[in-house]
């Protein structure tokens, strides 16, 4: 992290925490405005703001962040900053009118959630007309030529629909499906997380995916990987680099609670804009500590004793937490279960390259560590 340049790229801002729906795996559980959200004004000066500190993408979410007045002109603000930029909506108040405002703003992409077949869709989102709402959102962006993408948590709930919601996507029209994995945080509960013994078959099945295509490509989640022989098929070969939370990634509440990535839990929150200003929170040199002072001591678990460390960091901060309470002890790792089998590492040259600059690292073996190792 020493030569890395921390600025933020990629901000991702819940714009109101005011939502028409009540979806079970919600990050935030979100629902009602919070009673002190941003102004307008505020608004603008934030992202005027951000594109000073050099920031490049902006993702405006929510709650639904449709249902913040001011939208389009926050989305006009951050293009006039030369910034590119992106929605998340759960789809259920798109028309054709706001497909319109949508490619005469000009986002660069969309996203819209979908979780699966009509009754667990309709379920997970507490609902029962969110389905067809999300399902017509799509058809009628697909009709317009909008750039989007249809967006999937995962849980136990939905994991055995992979099939049905990609033969859906694909009646939509719809050619981008980002997979995410669903997380112990907000309004989720534990019992709803996806199981770790169904990781290795849904690892698979996105790979399955990946390899053929039929017109949908698939983005994986951040959450999802990595290493070993699965997840390096999973990520292409390519290294995964970890998070960038407060190194290259910014996630702000309409509060104005300023975060590392606006999954991660309160425990993360920096600071707030109306007590200090965006670049003094950014600029913070005790801020992000996690991320921009990662060291091996900074991981646990089987994380610490692991030779991807590195270069992944333990992965995603949000999921890690969330499963262990550490930073980096992720037990969402497809290496560290294909290690437990005796399953020897797929590593292309790139990353093997990569681990050379690195001093290696003996990693214990289940019988040194006595059975089943330490943190899992
Ligand atoms: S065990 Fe931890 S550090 Fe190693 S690859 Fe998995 S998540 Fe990354
Ligand atoms: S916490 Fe997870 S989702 Fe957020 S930036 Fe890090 S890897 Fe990405």
């Amino acid at each position: 992290m020493a030569e890395f340049k921390f600025f933020p790229q990629n901000t991702v801002w819940e714009i109101t925490f005011a939502c028409n729906m009540r979806c079970l795996h919600c990050g935030t559980s979100a629902g009602n405005r919070r009673p002190d959200e941003l102004t307008d004004d505020e608004t603008y000066a934030v992202i005027d703001e951000l594109a000073e500190l050099g920031g490049e993408m902006l993702t405006l979410s929510g709650g639904e962040p449709l249902l913040r007045k001011n939208w389009r002109e926050m989305a006009r603000r951050a293009i006039k900053n030369g910034m590119k930029i992106y929605l998340i909506s759960n789809g259920y108040i798109v028309n054709e009118k706001i497909v319109e405002d949508f490619v005469d703003i000009k986002f660069d992409n969309l996203g819209i959630s979908f979780d699966g077949t009509e009754k667990t869709h309709n379920h997970i989102r507490q609902r029962p007309d969110s389905f067809q709402r999300a399902f017509k959102a799509m058809k009628l962006m697909s009709e317009a030529k909008v750039r989007y993408c249809a967006v999937s948590q995962i849980s136990n709930i939905n994991v055995g629909e992979l099939d049905d919601i990609r033969r859906l996507l694909i009646d939509a029209g719809c050619k981008l499906w980002r997979i995410q994995m669903t997380t112990d945080t907000g309004r989720m509960s534990k019992d709803f997380v996806l199981d770790l013994d169904k990781y290795p078959a849904f690892i698979d099945k996105i790979i399955e995916f990946k390899q053929n295509p039929n017109g949908i490509q698939v983005d994986v989640g951040e959450n999802i990987g990595y290493y070993g022989c699965k997840g390096t098929t999973l990520w292409d070969g390519m290294p995964y680099l970890g998070c960038y939370a407060g190194t290259r990634i910014l996630g702000l509440e309409s509060n104005g609670n300023v975060k590392g990535c606006l999954s991660m839990p309160e425990e993360f929150v920096e600071g707030n804009i109306r007590n200090s200003s965006l670049k003094e929170i950014w600029n913070n040199p005790e801020g992000f500590k996690y991320n921009r002072k990662f060291t091996r001591e900074t991981a646990s678990g089987e994380c610490y004793h692991c030779r991807y460390l590195p270069l992944c960091r333990g992965g995603c901060t949000t999921t890690s937490f969330s499963a262990t309470g550490q930073r980096a002890d992720n037990p969402y790792c497809i290496y560290r279960m294909e290690k437990k089998q005796g399953i020897a590492p797929c590593d292309t040259e790139m990353i093997v390259e990569l681990l050379q600059r690195f001093e290696p690292i003996e990693e214990p073996t289940e019988a040194n560590l006595g059975g089943g190792g330490q943190g899992c």
